[in-house]
């Protein structure tokens, strides 16, 4: 910890939640200052010591839907596998923020085996999801067997990783990391990326590297005020992801994990960027803006609406994405 971050009074910040600085991290924040998107994202602040009431350490609900150790089935066609415990650096508002990095424990050995048992068990299980601690900090060796272990279960059709090694550690997407997800099922990879100043050019050489080694890649960006909040910044961000041989995947409203009010912006403002976006955007550029409701009910599409109500004329009214209405008959 530097004597500047300190200085800052976030001692009491990182003593609560985990932070990590790596060298290309420090890199990436040079010359930037404390409300820079890339700043406000991975630099402690003492606003984080600020808890809501509804605020709560596990806002969607992981824990009542954990059959083992390791597995979220929450939904009957895919679960969610947490194997690694760890991130290569920790972002301000990440929603599992109290049950990773220090906070949480690998899963080894005869609890990684259950796991994966669990899924074998269940024949409605068509996909594997890897999500958070980043599967991506794994060593390609342990990576690899996790996801062929996996792919020789027949009933899954699909392994998919959701990660931010490749934006925020894109030097350690080593050889044998590329190699692992190399498997007999596709792999999809969804990469948590948040403003296009993330997309640097070692970055987009990492992810032409593993589109090269046939991986699906999507993305995932969080609303953050104060980092993407913009139509300007989210217009880029996706037209150069799209241009990376990425597929904008799911825009998330922040969730409510302890500490994060201050990355906030309310739902209307995040669907005003969207209408405005699919004013000017391809289509390939869109993501789904998604809430995941709090206390585990999942993931809906919250808009905006296109569709309004009945007409008196029988039919419906549908707007168009410059906010002007227009009769549907039906
Ligand atoms: C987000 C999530 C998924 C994946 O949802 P998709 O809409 O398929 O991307 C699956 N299970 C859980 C528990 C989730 O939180």
């Amino acid at each position: 910890m530097s004597a500047e971050l300190a200085s800052q009074g976030v001692l009491s910040v990182t003593d609560r939640y985990d932070y990590r600085m790596t060298p290309y991290l420090s890199s990436l924040l040079q010359g930037r200052a404390a409300d820079d998107p890339l700043s406000l994202q991975f630099l402690p602040d003492v606003r984080e010591m600020q808890s809501l009431s509804y605020e709560t350490s596990d806002p969607i609900g992981d824990v009542p839907f954990s059959p083992v150790k390791g597995i979220v089935h929450r939904h009957p066609d895919r679960v969610l596998l947490k194997a690694a415990h760890a991130c290569p650096v920790y972002c301000r508002f990440c929603f599992r923020r109290e049950m990773i990095g220090s906070n949480g424990e690998p899963l080894l050995g005869p609890e990684l085996d259950a796991a994966i048992d669990y899924v074998r068990a269940h024949p409605e299980v068509w996909e594997v999801i890897l999500t958070g601690g980043d599967p991506l900090s794994l060593s390609g060796r342990r990576l690899g067997d996790i996801l062929e272990r996996l792919a020789s279960i027949e009933h899954v059709g699909v392994l998919r990783i959701h990660s931010r090694v490749p934006i925020m550690a894109p030097d350690s997407m080593d050889e044998s990391r590329l190699a692992s997800l190399l498997q007999s099922k596709p792999v999809h990879l969804a990469v948590h990326v948040n403003h296009p100043d993330e997309l640097t050019d070692a970055v987009v050489d990492c992810l032409h590297r593993l589109s090269g080694r046939g991986v699906m890649l999507l993305s995932q960006t969080v609303l953050l005020k104060g980092v993407n909040d913009e139509v300007r910044v989210l217009d880029e961000l996706f037209r150069r992801l799209v241009r990376s041989k990425v597929r904008p995947y799911y825009l998330h409203h922040p969730d409510l994990a302890p500490g994060t009010s201050h990355f906030r912006v309310p739902i209307e403002v995040g669907q005003e960027l969207m209408r405005l976006l699919r004013g000017r955007l391809s289509g390939l550029c869109l993501p789904t803006y998604v809430l995941d409701i709090p206390g585990g009910f999942g993931k809906v599409p919250i808009g905006p609406a296109y569709v309004g109500g009945r007409l008196a004329s029988g039919g419906r009214e549908v707007v168009d994405n410059h906010g002007v209405r227009h009769a549907y008959p039906e």
